[in-house]
């Protein structure tokens, strides 16, 4: 992660990940430009705005993650926890997509899926309905609660981060995420994202470590 090494002064600012995949991988399911902009205005400025926040600070050199546990909560750094949390939950966002997604997890996966929601089927109905009905800007998560999975749902810039949980998998739920291609039909938007393109590898891949 950005951070870690502290021997180099470029390493104490936050870049823009790479997006693991082209802007028009996600097509027909979410346009190429959805993508452009999510990723090169809105992704962008949260980083570049949280570079100007920390700059000077004591968040100057630290990982986001570390920004993201000193800040939440605090009223007097809603600024710098907005950005950093948010530059968080878009990469994160990003990786639990894939061209090649939804289907069926991998057995690992399915086997915990199956022990917490019965079905794959129940759990992307819970995910679904979390998605759904997190009431304005916000995002559906899958986490682990100590060893179990659960479906989370947190508003704006909020992620199971602050709540002692270990995210597995997101969804958007922003606007800016489904506006140009679905208008304000979200569940649309929720279940052809469920359906094409969750990357249950990925998910499968935060199990571990
Ligand atoms: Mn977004």
């Amino acid at each position: 992660m950005i951070g870690n090494d502290k021997t180099q002064v470029s390493e104490s600012v936050h870049v823009l990940a790479p997006l693991p995949y082209a802007e028009n991988a996600m097509e027909p399911v979410i346009s190429a430009r959805t993508i452009g902009f999510h990723y090169g205005k809105h992704h962008k400025g949260y980083v570049e705005n949280l570079n100007k926040l920390a700059a000077g600070t004591e968040f100057a050199g630290m990982t986001l993650e570390k920004i993201v546990a000193a800040t939440a909560g605090n009223p007097d750094k809603a600024a710098i926890f907005n950005n950093a949390s948010q530059a968080w939950n878009h990469t994160f966002y990003w990786h639990s997509l894939s061209p090649k997604g939804g289907g069926e997890p991998p057995a690992a996966l399915k086997q915990k899926i199956e022990a917490a929601f019965g079905t794959v089927d129940a759990c992307k109905k819970e995910l679904a309905t979390a998605a759904t009905t997190q009431f304005g800007s916000g995002w559906a998560w899958l986490a682990l609660d100590g060893d179990k999975i659960k479906v989370v749902k947190t508003p704006n810039a909020d992620s199971p981060l602050t709540k002692n949980l270990k995210p597995i998998l997101t969804v958007d739920v922003w606007e800016h995420a489904y506006y140009l291609d679905y208008q304000n039909r979200r569940a649309d938007y929720v279940a052809a994202v469920l359906d094409k393109l969750i990357n249950w590898n990925f998910a499968a891949g935060n199990l571990r470590g």
